[in-house]
């Protein structure tokens, strides 16, 4: 085929079939028509002169696709080795047949109508748009089809060129999409079944404002309204006039929001009190707890929260409330039960105390019968067994003053070193098997405190220090000014039991006793750890500890120190 054989015209001109149409540009047209076949914008093939069926074929064999060229009345003029192989015909037994032959018979007579709907309108198009299209093998074997038809001009008689693609691995691959995405969608919706069933309301949101990816019906409930998937969550918290408070009333920032810390910061909050304040003031008690999640748990979920797309480089946390109102309750009425208890408890035991005192000291005085041994220790085991029902009836009290915020502390500058070696002293003298020493690098350290209060917290700590080393051994104090923080330092440390690794984050708890003290037999109510925190933290100060099981505990208490200037002196 020479340069003339093959003009190229744009599509616009397809109505003027006739030879000899402008645009002629021979350049490169012997690749460019079977190529842009599926292209709307195709060339209008042109082919005049001396055209053989060999040199046709050349220029069809070029194409990856197959190509069948037919006539007028739908008989195959030309087909690539292509076709041969997809359709498993050889070329010989389709040429001059009518091109239905390549395809189901349930094609056959909607082919024949589209064919002459075409020639009156002929143009390079897909065909059967909508289409399901199948081709037929020699063997009547069939398979899925893409066909685009370009009207085709040889030797000034109209064909038409249908570039057929076998797309049986494209739906393969489609199916399996859509399969996919329906198990994605049904692993959602079930996912959503199980998250509405839950009474605590649970959601998640992703980014540093929060916005709701997901949520499940209690968490209207629980906000007393909707929020919109996508919202971030302070624009949601506005809107809706609700505001987050600490357990003891007060306003929270948004940087302390359990929520905002999950996903802001990366922190994992467990156990934390928030209230909901809701609009019409009603306030709900919650418990939260929030972790920050992989990107990954987010897979199978849509793309975008609401109109605004999730960047997938985007932090994403799960958050839980609890609604703690029933337990609050609760813990309320055994709180008041409790003080009400250790309230009639006081008068009884202080009685006894009295009377167990006045026995020993007037028996002492030479007053009354003289008391055998037996009879002193006797009513030196009352005096000391009411002591410490004394003590525990405190305690409670104590605790059903902290809970319901009576507890007020009375403060004034104090000499923490002396504080400390008042208690050592006292503490010392209850045991004959443990040696308590003092480290005091300073020797005054002066600190506003309830002085009552931190000999209370020194007190437990030293006694437990005690208690949980069963066998005897040394206990060290240390009293030290923490000079870049402005910080009093105390510390206790012990060679005793230990706390189990596993339960060292319930010590602080009311209540709470670790497994190996019990196993040890060590009685205790698990009250003390629990005030010596609440006071600590009043007094703007820390408490932590560290410990080995069966090797030993230090706890840790830091106060803020006053200044020479704060003091006035
Ligand atoms: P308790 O009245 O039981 O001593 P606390 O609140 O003082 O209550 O302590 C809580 C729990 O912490 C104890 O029951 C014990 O298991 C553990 N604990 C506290 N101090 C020590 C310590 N120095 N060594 C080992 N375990 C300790």
């Amino acid at each position: 085929m020479n340069e003339d054989d093959v003009q190229k015209e744009p599509v616009g001109a397809e109505q003027d079939l006739s030879p000899g149409c402008e645009g002629v540009n021979n350049e490169g047209e012997v690749i460019a028509s079977p190529r842009s076949l599926h292209s709307p914008h195709a060339p209008f093939v042109h082919l005049r002169g001396e055209v053989n069926d060999a040199k046709l074929l050349i220029l069809l064999d070029i194409s990856p696709d197959a190509l069948v060229m037919v006539d007028q009345t739908g008989r195959i003029a030309f087909v690539n080795s292509q076709v041969e192989e997809l359709f498993s015909y050889p070329r010989s037994e389709l040429v001059g047949k009518q091109l239905e032959v390549l395809l189901p018979e349930r094609f056959h007579a909607a082919h024949a109508l589209h064919r002459e709907h075409y020639a009156a309108s002929p143009r390079t198009r897909p065909m059967g748009v909508g289409l399901d299209l199948y081709g037929r093998r020699k063997d009547g074997t069939e398979f899925p089809v893409d066909i685009s038809l370009s009207p085709l001009l040889l030797n000034d008689t109209l064909h038409v060129l249908s570039a057929i693609r076998d797309i049986t691995e494209r739906r393969r691959l489609e199916e399996r999409e859509r399969a996919a995405r329906k198990a994605a969608e049904a692993r959602l919706a079930l996912l959503q079944l199980i998250l509405d069933e839950i009474p605590a309301s649970v959601y998640i949101v992703t980014g540093s404002e929060a916005r709701l990816v997901l949520a499940n019906r209690a968490t209207t409930t629980i906000w007393g309204t909707g929020w919109h998937i996508g919202q971030p969550m302070l624009d949601f918290l506005t809107t809706h006039h609700i505001r987050l408070l600490s357990s003891d009333g007060q306003p929270l920032p948004p940087a302390a929001f359990a929520t905002l810390r999950a996903v802001q910061a990366g922190e994992t909050v467990r156990h934390y009190q928030e209230t909901i304040r809701h609009a019409d003031g009603t306030t709900l008690p919650v418990l939260v707890n929030a972790v920050a999640l992989g990107r990954r748990f987010l897979a199978g979920v849509p793309a975008e929260v609401g109109s605004h797309p999730i960047d997938p480089a985007e932090p994403v946390a799960l958050v839980v409330h609890q609604d703690v109102t029933a337990l609050k309750e609760t813990e309320r009425l055994k709180d008041e039960f409790i003080g009400i208890a250790a309230h009639e408890l006081r008068t009884p035991l202080a009685i006894l105390k009295g009377f167990a005192q006045t026995l020993i000291m007037q028996t002492a005085r030479g007053k009354g019968p003289e008391l055998v041994d037996w009879q002193v220790e006797a009513l030196q085991s009352i005096d000391q067994a009411t002591s410490r029902l004394v003590e525990l009836t405190e305690d409670l009290l104590d605790v059903t003053r902290l809970q319901a915020g009576r507890l007020i502390l009375q403060l004034e500058p104090t000499d923490l070193v002396a504080l400390v070696q008042r208690v050592v002293t006292r503490l010392q003298m209850t045991t004959e098997h443990h040696t308590i020493c003092v480290h005091k690098p300073q020797e005054h350290l002066v600190v506003q405190v309830d002085q009552r209060r931190i000999e209370q917290v020194l007190s437990n700590l030293i006694g437990n220090a005690i208690k949980y080393s069963p066998e005897g051994g040394l206990i060290e104090v240390t009293v030290r000014e923490e000079a870049e923080t402005k910080t009093a330092l105390l510390s206790v440390s012990d060679h005793g039991i230990g706390i189990p690794a596993q339960q060292q984050s319930l010590v602080f708890g009311r209540f709470a006793q670790a497994d190996n003290a019990r196993a040890y037999g060590i009685g205790g109510t698990g009250l003390g750890l629990y005030l010596c925190r609440e006071l600590v933290e009043r007094h703007g100060g820390h408490i932590w500890f560290e410990s080995v099981e069966r090797q030993g505990s230090t706890f840790f208490v830091t106060l803020p120190i006053i200044s020479v200037t704060e003091l006035g002196l």
